[in-house]
């Protein structure tokens, strides 16, 4: 055969084997487009139906393979963990065998006391920032100052029956074993940066090493009258308490704080203290030891050993049932952190506020309820004046709250000697240009107050009222003329406070309609707000400090002509909502939304009126 007769037989051989390939990957490739085009299909139709790519089977099997890739980190994480305590608790084994038992690790707590996790911050791994701790005076000085300054210790708060210490190496165990001797109670070291650790124990220590010794627990179950009274002036100075409440019931009596608004408490003492101690308060205070039925008050000032610190304390008594009620209202505090901008005034407040001090006359109102710190306003609003402009400030008050040097400051009688209007009066013999009035009670003092306004001479004052526009009604139901209202008045501000959201542990959650409802402001439901919770930072309180609201009314030429032919208040409301002055309930929403406060705390500004 020739070669071109074998090429051609080998082909009519091979033909229908390559037929058979053909119609096999035909049938093939069918199969699979048909396959792919209905799994497609299903795909559209399962988005149609509005169901997950999730729910697709190829999804299934990724999430899977990364759940259980999530389930192996997690377990690889737990080993490293156990060794490093397994390792750490080896380390801290230097007692007896049982207290290694008890201590787990060296910077656990002993005694078997539970540690209750503050949210989430772990004393092993977290440094804290020693600027934004709470430092609790009286738990500082629990523990002598060369130690503290010594070993670089602070303790700065307990919380439930724990004491937390910064210090910066904790692993130092010869501290823990030093404090706890000290304290009597279980500790906990918290690691801070050298340098802020440096400069707090400077502040916290370097000043107060000539005060008397602190009071521990034990010292006051023991300690006479004398020495209760005083720790308990000195620990409320410390926490910069504006209270002292010491309630007797039926076994003691109990003592309280007022600091921040809030009542903190701080001791319970016997039967036998109490007594002791409420002779004592009412020696120092002028009072009638032996009247028991009535109430009474009076006031002292106290001199703390070392040098330039005092308190003025006004007390008040009233019996009840089981013995005199005490309350001390501490005065004269500190007036270094008096300003507009520590209290939290917005630039466009601040500014108008100073707009108005710049002024040569005017009257200018502050209201709000008690303790809405209208007249720390007040005192920081004449230390910027002192600050600005040689001007000669006096002032007329019930009691004076604050001592300002530089100032001619001049107290209400309660024996009627010098009254608010009586005072007033002499006061402008005295050629002053600016003339501080802490309450307005009366048509009397309101009348002097608008004509020293009208005669070349800037007063402020407060009053009590919900609103600024209300100031205009107050002052007209007083008897005032609303003319003379409207030439005097220039400023009326509206002060609340509201307790700070601690922004380490403040937890976000969506604004329920209940609530929303709760502050006229339906349409806000569902907004992210935020709830208090409790960590190291904020002494497991979830507030720290606290922020003003303001509602300022300016009292334009317009405004104060309408005012003049007798127009009320609820018109100047709407002048004022037209021209955009937020109300004080709109200022806390605003401060609720953007997570400053709580809606617990809104809520009592929108339902004060
Ligand atoms: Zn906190």
């Amino acid at each position: 055969m020739t070669p071109e007769q074998q090429r051609e037989q080998w082909l009519k051989r091979m033909l229908p084997a390559l037929g058979i390939l053909v119609i096999y990957f035909a049938i093939i490739s069918n199969f699979v487009t048909e396959k792919s085009s209905k799994a497609e299909a299903q795909y559209i139709e399962l988005k149609q139906k509005g169901v997950d790519a999730a729910a697709l089977p190829g999804v299934e099997q990724q999430q899977r393979e990364l759940s259980e890739e999530m389930t192996k980190l997690e377990q690889e994480n737990k080993a490293i963990h156990e060794a490093f305590a397994a390792n750490s608790s080896f380390l801290s084994r230097t007692g007896s065998p049982n207290e290694a038992m008890v201590r787990t690790e060296g910077n656990d707590v002993r005694f078997g006391v539970e540690y209750i996790d503050h949210v989430g911050f772990d004393p092993v791994t977290h440094l804290l920032d020693i600027d934004l701790i709470r430092i609790d005076p009286v738990c500082a000085l629990k523990i002598p100052a060369n130690i503290a300054l010594r070993q670089k210790v602070l303790p700065f708060i307990e919380m439930d029956g724990i004491v937390h210490v910064v210090c910066q190496d904790i692993e130092n165990h010869a501290v823990i074993t030093v404090l706890e001797r000290l304290l009597k109670k279980p500790i906990r070291l918290w690691a801070g940066a050298a340098t802020q650790l440096e400069t707090k124990l400077k502040q916290v220590y370097g000043t107060v090493q000539a005060l008397p010794a602190p009071a521990s627990a034990q010292a006051t179950q023991t300690a006479n009258a004398v020495n209760t009274g005083d720790e308990l002036l000195y620990a409320a100075y410390m926490r910069q308490a504006s209270d002292i409440h010491i309630d007797p019931g039926y076994n003691g009596a109990t003592i309280r704080f007022r600091v921040d608004g809030q009542l903190e408490h701080y001791n319970q003492i016997n039967t036998n203290i109490f007594t002791e101690l409420v002779s004592r308060l009412k020696v120092m205070a002028y009072l009638d030891i032996a009247e028991k039925r009535s109430p009474q008050d009076g006031r002292f000032s106290h001199q703390f050993v070392s040098g330039d610190r005092r308190v003025d304390v006004r007390v008040a008594t009233l019996p009840t049932k089981y013995g005199e009620r005490i309350t001390m209202r501490l005065l004269a505090v500190q007036t270094d952190s008096l300003t507009l901008e520590h209290l939290g005034f917005e630039p466009t407040h601040k500014r108008m506020i100073e707009g108005f001090l710049r002024r040569i006359q005017g009257l200018m109102i502050m209201t709000g309820p008690t303790g809405s710190g209208k007249t720390t306003t007040l005192y920081a609003a004449i230390r910027m004046l002192l600050e600005e402009r040689k001007v000669n400030i006096i002032t007329i008050e019930d009691p004076i709250e604050y001592e300002i040097n530089g100032i001619a400051q001049c107290e209400v009688d309660s024996a009627d000697k010098v009254s608010f209007a009586k005072a007033l009066r002499s006061i402008l013999r005295h050629d002053p240009d600016v003339v501080m009035i802490g309450e307005i009670r009366d048509k009397e003092t309101a009348d002097v107050a608008i004509k020293a306004a009208l005669t070349g001479h800037m007063v402020l004052g407060t009053l009590h009222t919900n609103s600024a526009a209300a100031t205009v009604t107050r002052l007209t139901d007083m008897g005032v003329e609303p003319y003379l209202v409207a030439a005097a008045l220039r400023l009326a501000v509206a002060q609340r406070l509201l307790r700070r959201l601690c922004v380490h542990c403040r937890i976000p959650r969506p604004l329920t309609e209940l609530e929303a409802i709760s502050i006229n402001r339906a349409e806000l439901a569902g907004h992210t707000i935020h709830d208090p919770s409790g960590c190291i930072y904020c002494g497991g309180k979830g507030y720290s400090g606290r922020i003003g609201l303001y509602e300022i009314l300016e009292l334009r030429e317009d405004w104060a002509r309408a005012v003049a032919e007798g127009e009320g208040e609820s018109s100047l409301v709407v002048k004022m909502r037209d021209s955009g002055i937020k109300s004080l309930l709109n200022d806390a929403v605003d401060k609720l939304l953007s997570g400053v406060t709580s809606i617990t705390e809104v809520v009592q500004i929108a339902s004060s009126w």
